[in-house]
């Protein structure tokens, strides 16, 4: 029983299934889509409810995130481009494409790293049950089996 609201149980989906939303800018408990104006997270999923800054400082995470993909992938484009034109570097060339990384991925992935954030926080931090208005999730969605029971929950996060 779930303790806040009576009748059974709710919890957020899998990680996988999160992890999965979350990576293609989806919310990560509804799978929600639409959630941007622009580059700008809206404040809550129209579908859940969830807010999406959960506490303060939330967005940390995602700048993390976007930091670390962005300089990932301008890592292997510039160890990668040395490598393939070895010895003979196209100096100007290599550096246009380092710069264009610089300034492309991190906008690109923004709105990515705001959800796939999201998910990874839930992932560590559990909902708490007045997160989600659970009773609007499933009547959006009264014959899909989205969220799992607490047993079967338990069992993934052993594995
Ligand atoms: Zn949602």
């Amino acid at each position: 029983m779930d303790p806040v609201n009576g009748g059974p149980a709710r919890t957020a989906p899998s990680k996988t299934r999160m992890f999965a939303r979350g990576a293609t800018r989806a919310c990560p408990v509804c799978g929600q889509r639409k959630l941007f104006r622009g580059l700008a997270i809206l404040p809550d999923c129209p579908r859940c409810g969830l807010h999406f800054e959960r506490i303060e400082g939330h967005w940390i995470g995602s700048v993390g995130l976007n930091t670390i993909v962005t300089f990932g992938l301008l890592a292997i484009t510039v160890v990668g481009g040395l490598v393939a034109t070895f010895p003979d570097f196209p100096v100007g060339r290599l550096t246009a494409l380092a710069v264009a990384v610089s300034v492309i991925v991190p906008i690109a992935f923004h709105p990515s790293s705001r959800t796939l954030w999201t998910a990874i926080d839930i992932a560590m931090r559990p909902l708490e049950a007045h997160e989600v208005d659970w009773k609007k999730l499933e009547d959006s969605q009264p014959n899909a089996p989205e969220h799992q029971t607490e047993p079967e929950r338990q069992t993934e996060d052993q594995q």
